[in-house]
């Protein structure tokens, strides 16, 4: 079967064989690539229309307590200058947030038990009672399932939580013996029992992947059932085990949102920070490409060069303000607008 009509069976189908998919990513022409873009594009219009939604993101703590190869926040990097913002400072965000006209917050940092979950759910409480019309999302890594229906219960809306690869041998080689495979997707089928619409996603171009290991993370999402999936190039980091390894490329990036927008199509699918790092227009090519999701950083300024999973991230020095205005024209010039909507999944 051609690659084209791969993409077609994908789109009639919701789902390939792990071969098919392998065929779809190794023969892939840049017409092939188009040709997804194109068709994602329509089916991202038919569920969102030319609607594009907006997060704000709130890094709140560079403390983790995982060593994840890849990442610039990792426990063992002493160059980083670690930083907590305070419960006041993250309402102040929020507060800006919605002036903005952000309807939803996205509370991200590594995995730092110094936030208990009662002062997360406390947060969480405080947060929607102050802006009653807007979402919380929380992307706080691994916990136990009682944690997740604390935070449930107090109020959070959505959680995101990578799964980074659905491949088991591929997991090892990007994190420490302690961290697992299981456990994480265990934790991802637990958010959505618990109720919270959840988000899983990937690395591409992350060291050692292949189109094996791909495909299993296609398979693992279909089976899923996610409302959000993430994904965004893997860039390395200075500091990291990984400082030499190649990142991941523009063009690999968008098919794979393309395909991933053909697959689930109801998706809430961003075009993520990454992706405007390692392309100026890498914002405006992932909503070409079926993305209805920008996350711009609501952090406050002092601490977003903190903030480093990777090298170069772009976007540290802008004031929110300034943000939401330039992704406001970048918006416009795809034909596409920004809405003051919480944006939840259709
Ligand atoms: N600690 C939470 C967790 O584990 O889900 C959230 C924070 S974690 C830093 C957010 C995401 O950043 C990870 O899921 C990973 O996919 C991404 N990330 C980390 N290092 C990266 C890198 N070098 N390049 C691109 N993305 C990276």
């Amino acid at each position: 079967m051609s690659v084209k009509a791969l993409i077609d069976k994908l789109q009639e189908q919701g789902c390939l064989t792990k071969q098919e998919f392998v065929q779809l990513f190794t023969q892939k022409t840049s017409e092939d690539i188009a040709y997804a873009a194109q068709l994602a594009r329509s089916i991202a219009d038919q569920y969102y229309g030319k609607n594009i939604f907006v997060r704000g993101l709130i890094e709140f703590t560079n403390y983790c307590k995982n060593d994840c190869y890849y990442c610039g926040i990792r426990r063992s990097n002493s160059k980083v200058e670690r930083y907590r913002l305070t419960k006041e400072e993250i309402l102040q965000c929020c507060d800006e947030g919605e002036r903005l006209g952000f309807r939803t917050f996205v509370l991200q940092g590594g995995e730092d038990m110094t936030y208990t979950d009662e002062a997360i759910a406390e947060l969480v409480r405080e947060i929607k009672s102050a802006h009653p019309a807007c979402a919380v999302t929380l992307s706080l890594g691994e916990r136990e399932r009682s944690s997740y229906e604390c935070f449930f219960e107090a109020g959070a809306d959505r959680y995101l939580l990578r799964h980074e690869t659905a491949d088991e041998e591929h997991y090892q080689k990007l994190h420490p013996a302690e961290m697992s495979l299981t456990h994480r997707k265990e934790c991802l089928r637990q958010l959505k029992e618990i109720g919270f619409q959840t988000g899983c996603g990937f690395m591409v171009g992350s060291p050692y992947q292949t189109p094996e290991t791909l495909a299993e993370d296609f398979l693992f999402i279909h089976e899923l059932q996610p409302e959000m999936i993430g994904i965004g190039p893997f860039i390395p980091h200075q500091d990291t085990p990984f400082a030499k390894e190649p990142g991941g490329l523009l063009e690999d990036s968008l098919f794979y949102l393309s395909l991933l927008r053909i697959m689930e199509k109801h998706i809430l699918l961003p075009a993520t920070t990454a992706l405007a790092t390692i392309d100026p227009k890498g914002r405006e090519k992932g909503i070409l490409a079926g993305a209805n999701v920008l996350m711009p950083n609501l952090s406050p300024v002092a601490v977003r060069e903190k903030y480093q999973l990777y090298d170069g991230k772009v976007c540290t020095g802008d004031e929110a303000a300034q943000c939401r205005n330039c992704l406001e024209h970048r918006v416009e010039t795809t034909g596409y607008h920004i809405v003051v909507d919480r944006g939840d999944c259709v």
